[in-house]
């Protein structure tokens, strides 16, 4: 009897025992820390894709990797604020766009002490040899106002100079003026088409290689619109870089102006159609619409801008097709420009980087090699370097007063 029940007893022994670390043990595992919430991976943004690169599966995987970390359940997602802790969005009134390149005329000095001074310099030698010629053709050819025009300057600087016989400072100056406006052509229409007609918004296509300034160029142009009392619609048709909606949206933000964007890597014609609906139904006077600038081939980026416009013009016509154009670039901007001229009708160029270069004379190349105006010079980083080009003003900023 005593044997059965000291066997009983041990095997109760044992039971529990038992189960008691497999509660233990499932305790155990309850209390195991939780393994440390996978820190949100904030990837930088996918590298700026040059000409040729094929970035798409980079954005998306950069995508992916943000999304995953949004997963339902990430406790950590802060509470939204309560509302009246949430910052009033300050719409800016910019400046109006009249008059800027005057104002920032200063930001031209490097073309000017190259091209404007550099030019007047040589004229005002007592003696106006062989060598002295060849010197101011190699001051416009290294401004980069290309080699017909040069030549085309030159011999009516020559010319005009025997006639003037004496030449006085002031008069020099004039002739130089004179000659170089004609050279930067002020007969051509400079008019930024963005007016609305009766049924649709003006439409604008921004084109252009990546790292260009197109998007800030976009974001620019929407300040210039609003400041001159236009009401603009963004679209962020540029899906191929990364972090292009997010900074037109932002630039929009900053001006009360809407901006249609879609998933990256997705189709951008559907957001340009989109954005002109949205500009429609808010009856806004202009629609500007950012587009990728994928090199990679003419038949791809013809496809894509093709497509767009096309799919734009199911609405109403597209009235401007702007071409950006980074001026630091030289005889690499223009292979840029020859190519997109081939593939959409420009109808106007925007040269971006005037302000960090020597090389003032693209203006005049790339309008001979396009036959299209430059409409639009930037000549900054700031939100407000964004000129409407004047060949007086521009000229006037080259040869200093
Ligand atoms: P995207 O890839 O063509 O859309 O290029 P972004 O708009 O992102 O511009 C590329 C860089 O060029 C940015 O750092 C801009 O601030 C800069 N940028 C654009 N326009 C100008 C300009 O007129 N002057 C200067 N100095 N920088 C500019």
């Amino acid at each position: 009897m005593e044997i059965v029940i000291l066997v009983v007893v041990i095997a109760l022994v044992v039971v529990l025992g038992a189960g008691g670390l497999v509660v233990g043990s499932r305790r155990r595992k309850k209390q195991l820390p939780s393994p440390p919430p996978s820190t949100p991976e904030i990837t930088k943004p996918p590298a700026e894709p040059h000409i040729g690169d094929e970035a798409a599966t980079q954005t998306e995987e950069s995508r992916r990797t943000i999304e995953e970390v949004e997963l339902p359940g990430a406790t950590a997602a802060p509470e939204a604020p309560a509302p009246e802790t949430v910052p009033e969005v300050v719409i800016e009134r910019p400046e109006p766009s009249a008059g800027r390149l005057v104002r920032l005329r200063s930001r031209l000095s490097r073309s000017q002490n190259s091209l404007g001074k550099g030019l007047l310099t040589l004229l005002s030698r007592e003696r106006l040899d062989e060598d002295t010629w060849e010197e101011v053709e190699d001051t416009l050819i290294t401004a980069d106002v290309g080699v017909a025009p040069t030549q085309e300057l030159v011999e009516r600087l020559r010319t005009r100079v025997r006639v003037l016989g004496t030449r006085t400072p002031e008069e020099l100056r004039a002739l130089l003026r004179e000659e170089l406006v004609a050279l930067v052509d002020p007969t051509l229409d400079r008019t930024l088409h963005t007016d609305s007609h009766e049924e649709s918004p003006g439409v604008v296509l921004v084109v252009g290689v990546n790292g260009t300034g197109k998007t800030t160029t976009t974001g620019k142009l929407a300040r210039v619109l609003v400041a001159d009392g236009h009401s603009v619609v963004l679209g962020a048709a540029d899906t191929f870089r990364a972090a292009a909606a997010d900074q037109l949206q932002t630039w929009g933000e900053r001006v009360g102006a809407r901006t249609v964007r879609g998933p990256e890597g997705g189709d951008p014609a559907s957001i340009a159609f989109d954005a002109v609906k949205e500009g429609i139904a808010q009856g806004a006077d202009t629609v500007l619409i950012d587009t990728a600038g994928r090199l990679h081939t003419k038949t791809g980026l013809m496809d894509e801008l093709g497509k767009v416009k096309r799919v734009v013009e199911k609405h109403g016509p597209v009235d401007e097709v702007l071409l950006v154009l980074d001026a630091t670039t030289g005889q690499n901007g223009l292979v840029q420009a020859r190519v997109f001229a081939e593939v959409v009708d420009i109808t106007g160029i925007v040269l971006t980087k005037l302000d960090g270069t020597a090389k003032g004379g693209i203006v005049v190349a790339v309008q001979r090699e396009l036959g299209v105006p430059v409409k639009l010079i930037g000549l900054g980083e700031g939100a407000d370097d964004l000129a409407p080009f004047e060949p007086g003003a521009f000229v006037d900023a080259l040869i200093g007063d």
